[in-house]
């Protein structure tokens, strides 16, 4: 067995295991299950503070947020603004393509969050879209983009804003009714610690009316989203839903909110880990902005991101990530999120991380445990 300290998926709590064995119903007839269901999206609801928003459930791994809320929205020959300073902010402009929209990009740099009066500068000279897409934590690199902020700009314009919060909802504090968010997709194997498998959706009234007033009908089926507009009142799901994957999760959401102090571990234990390595002479890849799921370091001179990531997987049994596209062997990344945020779990990971180098010939300036033990007292 693996410790599983990647950029996502994270460690699984055992009461969530457990109730992914619990006994199956057939979610389709059984009006249990649709209260059941209902009940869990109420409490998403409200995790996100949104009354505003509909919680929703939807069976496939987290791209396919992504994918639906492209397909819901674009119709052919629409034009999205994509906000692009990252991989993922980036990656958007493909589901829009793929739904005949013309996405436009707006780049920032991939080192820093979008600085809202630049993109206020680009925007008065162009507004003409139907909606923007921008990623809350963009982990490739790590950077923590202000998507409240950032949907109430895009409102200013007439913009909607479909935003990626994967790898930071319920791990970093987000707040749907301070924002004027449309669309904001979830997973359930980032900070929420469910094995992959589902997407979570808040989606907006405004949204809803949007799809609804359509010209064209919405090219997909899967990823159609007003197709489970009114699934409780008609006691009806546009596919069987996976029981026991939502068993779990409804789990992991209790197991949420019973944890006062969620958002202040996962502060904590990434500051600690950024002063511990800020200390060690390796260095951060990201100048400002982090989120806290997510460390990302750069590979020092001497050694490949697959050297590290093998040996920490077969010498010391830890799972951390690289990365893909532009940042391919240029950095490693170790995710703190969810269950995987715990000091026992971190310490571990920089102790091997520290072994590993140091049997590539790097030698680090500090001890990376003990500075990060160190950091995390003085929080
Ligand atoms: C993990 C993640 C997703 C989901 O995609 P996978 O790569 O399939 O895990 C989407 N957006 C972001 C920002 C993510 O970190």
């Amino acid at each position: 067995m693996y410790k599983i300290m990647s950029a996502g998926p994270s460690e699984v709590r055992e009461n969530v295991r457990m109730a992914r064995s619990l006994p199956c119903t057939n979610p389709d007839f059984d009006p249990d299950f649709y209260t059941f269901y209902h009940q869990t999206c109420g409490k998403l609801e409200r995790i996100l503070h949104s009354d505003r928003h509909q919680a929703l459930i939807l069976g496939g791994e987290g791209i396919l947020g992504l994918e639906a809320a492209c397909a819901s929205l674009t119709e052919p020959g629409d034009r999205v603004l994509v906000i692009d300073n990252g991989i993922f902010g980036k990656g958007f402009a493909d589901f829009v393509r793929i739904y005949g929209g013309t996405p436009v990009l707006f780049h920032s740099d991939y080192h820093r969050a979008v600085d809202p009066e630049e993109l206020r500068a680009f925007l008065e000279n162009d507004h003409a879209f139907k909606y923007a897409t921008v990623v809350h934590c963009d982990t490739p690199s790590g950077v923590l983009n202000d998507i409240e902020a950032i949907s109430c700009l895009l409102d200013q314009f007439g913009i909607m804003t479909v935003a990626d919060s994967v790898a930071a909802s319920f791990g970093i504090p987000l707040d749907l009714s301070n924002s004027k968010i449309d669309i904001l997709c979830g997973g359930s194997q980032k900070a929420l610690s469910v094995p992959p498998g589902l997407t979570l959706l808040w989606v907006s009234r405004r949204a809803y009316e949007t799809m609804e007033n359509r010209k064209t009908p919405i090219a997909a089926f899967y990823a159609n989203i007003l197709n489970f507009r009114h699934y409780y009142e008609n006691q009806w799901f546009p596919y069987t839903m996976p029981v026991s994957d939502i068993n779990g999760l409804a789990q992991a959401v209790d197991n949420f909110l019973e944890d006062p102090d969620v958002f202040k571990r996962h502060k904590n234990i990434a500051e600690a880990v950024r002063t511990a390595v800020r200390k060690s002479g390796l260095s951060l890849y990201l100048d400002s902005d982090f989120a806290d799921t997510v460390t990302v370091i750069r590979v020092p001179d001497g050694v490949t991101d697959e050297e590290i990531l093998n040996d920490m997987m077969t010498k010391h049994g830890i799972i951390i990530s690289g990365c893909f596209d532009v940042l391919k062997g240029k950095v490693v990344r170790i995710g703190h999120m969810g269950e995987s945020c715990r000091v026992p779990l971190v310490r571990d990971t920089l102790r091997a991380l520290q072994q590993v180098l140091e049997s590539h010939g790097i030698s680090l300036t500090c001890n990376l445990e003990e500075e990060f033990l160190a950091a995390l007292k003085s929080c």
